[in-house]
C-alpha cells in the first residue's frame, strides 16, 4: 500500500494580477490534465505519480490574500512536502512565509520571465510583481536564485543587488548555469518562464523563453532535498487547446518525482 508522500493544495486567487485575471481558474484544470487519459501518471524517471501519492487538501477559493498563509500553515501540518497550484504569483509570498515559519530561511529556485522584485507595483506592495521583494525583506530566503528572467528594469536590477539575488538571465542560461542548492529548497515556478510557443496559457506573453525540455532538464538536475513548490500564473483563458494545462500537469509530475527521489 502506498501512503501519501506529498501534500497538494490549490489556491483560487488572482486579485493581485496587474494585466488580466484568469489564474484563479487554473487549479481544477491542472488536476484535470493530470488525470487526462491522453497521458499517464509516469514521470520520466519511471516513477508513477499515482493519485495515492497525494495528500490532497483540495482547492481553496480565497477572498482575503492574508488567508493564504493560514491555509498553507494548516496544510503543512504532518510535515509532508507541499505543492501549491496557483493562482497568480502573489500567492508565493504568504505560502513561503508559512514554509519559513516551519523550516527557517529557505533556498529558493524561482523560475520566471520576470524578477517579481518590485518594491511596489501600481501602488500595491503585494502585487504579483512584488512577492520576491517581500520574501527578501522578511528574510524568508537565505539564497534566492532566479532563472529564465528576461524583462529586468533598472529598478529590478537595483532590487536584485540590494537583496543579493542571484539571477541567471535567459540570455545567459546554459545547462551548467544552475548553482547547487542546500536544503531546504523551495521551487517557485511561474509558467511564463516558458516561451509562449510552449505555454501560451499565461497572462504575460514574453518571447524568448525556455523550452519545455530545458525546464524539465533543469528540474531533473536538482540534487537538494525539496520541501515544497508552487506552479503559478497558468491562465486558462489564454490557453490554446489546453496545451498549457498539460504542460503544468507534466511539470507537476516531474517536480513530484524529484521531491520523492531527493527526500
Ligand atoms: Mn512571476
Ligand atoms: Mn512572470
Amino acid at each position: 500500500m502506498n501512503t501519501a508522500q506529498i501534500g497538494l493544495q490549490g489556491i483560487l486567487f488572482d486579485d493581485k494580477s496587474t494585466f488580466m485575471n484568469g489564474p484563479a481558474l487554473a487549479p481544477p484544470l491542472i488536476r484535470k490534465a493530470y488525470h487526462s487519459e491522453s497521458s499517464n501518471y509516469y514521470s520520466e524517471s519511471g516513477m508513477a505519480i499515482i493519485p495515492e501519492t497525494w495528500a490532497d487538501k483540495g482547492d481553496y477559493k480565497v477572498n482575503d490574500y492574508f488567508d493564504i498563509e493560514k491555509i498553507t500553515a494548516q496544510n503543512l501540518e504532518g510535515d509532508l512536502p507541499l505543492i501549491s497550484l496557483g493562482g497568480d504569483h502573489s500567492i508565493s509570498y504568504p505560502i513561503i512565509k508559512a514554509f519559513a515559519d516551519l523550516h527557517g530561511p529557505l533556498n529558493i529556485l524561482h523560475i520566471d520571465a520576470h524578477g517579481d522584485l518590485y518594491d511596489q507595483f501600481e501602488g500595491d506592495k503585494f502585487s504579483h510583481a512584488c512577492p520576491f521583494a517581500r520574501i527578501m525583506e522578511d528574510k524568508l530566503a537565505s539564497n534566492l536564485v532566479q532563472v529564465g528572467i528576461r524583462t529586468l528594469s533598472e529598478h529590478q536590477r537595483e532590487q536584485a543587488d540590494k537583496f543579493k539575488v542571484r539571477i541567471i538571465e535567459m540570455k545567459d542560461l546554459d545547462d551548467s548555469a544552475l548553482p547547487s542548492f542546500n536544503a531546504p529548497l523551495y521551487i517557485s515556478l511561474d509558467m511564463d518562464a516558458l516561451d509562449p510557443a510552449f505555454a501560451p496559457g499565461v497572462s504575460h506573453h514574453e518571447p524568448g523563453g525556455m523550452t519545455t525540455r530545458q525546464l524539465i532538464q533543469l528540474i531533473q538536475n536538482i540534487q537538494a532535498p525539496i520541501v515544497g513548490a508552487d506552479i503559478v500564473e497558468y491562465n486558462p483563458s489564454r490557453d490554446i487547446n489546453g496545451v498549457t494545462s498539460m504542460v503544468c500537469a507534466k511539470l507537476l509530475k516531474e517536480i513530484a518525482a524529484k521531491i520523492i527521489t531527493n527526500h
